[in-house]
């Protein structure tokens, strides 16, 4: 599944002075990540991280959204039996069945792949336009600073899979956990507005602002010590260790697990047959009989 002339890359990287701009790069998709996509964005996160002269770094989406989350389609889904070279020592999924197959692949390429790139040693702002759903939450969360437009909306939809919140589970630290759990319950969208006051927000820009008011901000953050601005994102990280992000993370991320087996054993699926059509369609009519 590597890049060939015919397939453009998944995710871009552009360097604007001490700034890595780093852009998922799948518009027609909204931005979906596969395991190309999810392979490609931490190679471009260790670029980014080697590079002594890149100090920040903006995560992106072009196009109409920041990331639709995972991607459930068939062609999505494919990919997840294909060798990537694995980042964890844990063994390959490939060939394994139930949980063997489930915790293995998810440990590796979304909730380790997730924790790596928050752990890199340098700021990281996640820039959202449009919609982040679910696993669109996750890159979002992983980044040290969120900012969003108008238009950025939010949302983990899966408890129409029978699961229990996407595989990074930092929902109570991002919002609290009253909020974390109406929004879970529910799985509806949020809007921006609604999203910074639970204070998962950073900033709210005008859409046309957006990108230059980011680019301001990883500046002015870049002007700063390299190693200065890595210890300080370390002792807040350890700070929100301390108040169990990763300890609550872990168990909510093998109940996940225990959600998929239950949901194969009882409909032969792991997310209930829930397909990304449906799971799309039933949030768009969750979100139109809303009346708040
Ligand atoms: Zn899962």
């Amino acid at each position: 599944m590597a890049d060939t002339p015919d397939t453009p890359p998944k995710v871009l990287f552009e360097e604007r002075g001490p700034v890595a701009v780093i852009s998922l790069n799948r518009p027609e998709k909204a931005n979906a990540q596969d395991s190309d996509l999810l392979y490609q964005l931490d190679d471009a996160f260790a670029r980014f991280a080697h590079d002594d002269n890149l100090k920040v770094g903006i995560l992106r989406g072009n196009g109409q959204h920041f990331s639709a989350g995972h991607d459930l389609s068939p062609e999505g889904l494919a990919d997840c039996e294909v060798s990537y070279p694995r980042r964890s020592l844990w063994w390959d999924h490939a060939g394994k069945i139930g949980a063997d197959n489930w915790l293995s692949r998810e440990s590796e390429v979304y909730l380790g792949l997730c924790r790596r790139w928050r752990d890199l040693p340098k700021p990281t702002i996640a820039m959202v336009d449009g919609a982040c759903i679910a696993a669109g939450l996750m890159l979002a969360w992983s980044c040290d600073i969120i900012v969003a437009s108008e238009r950025a909306t939010f949302a983990d939809p899966v408890i129409r899979m029978g699961v229990p919140g996407v595989e990074l589970f930092n929902h109570p630290w991002e919002m609290g956990s009253r909020r974390a759990k109406e929004f879970l319950f529910l799985g509806e969208s949020i809007d921006a507005a609604t999203a910074m006051e639970w204070g998962m927000l950073n900033h709210l820009w005008p859409s046309e602002e957006l990108e230059e008011r980011t680019m301001d901000l990883a500046r002015r953050i870049a002007e700063h010590p390299r190693f200065a601005l890595a210890l300080t994102k370390m002792a807040v990280n350890k700070a929100e260790e301390a108040m169990g992000i990763r300890t609550g993370g872990d168990i909510a991320f093998l109940l996940h697990q225990l959600a998929h087996v239950q949901n194969l054993v009882e409909s032969d699926s792991p997310r209930r047959g829930m397909n990304v059509a449906e799971t799309r369609d039933a949030l768009r009519a969750a979100d139109a009989r809303r009346t708040r």
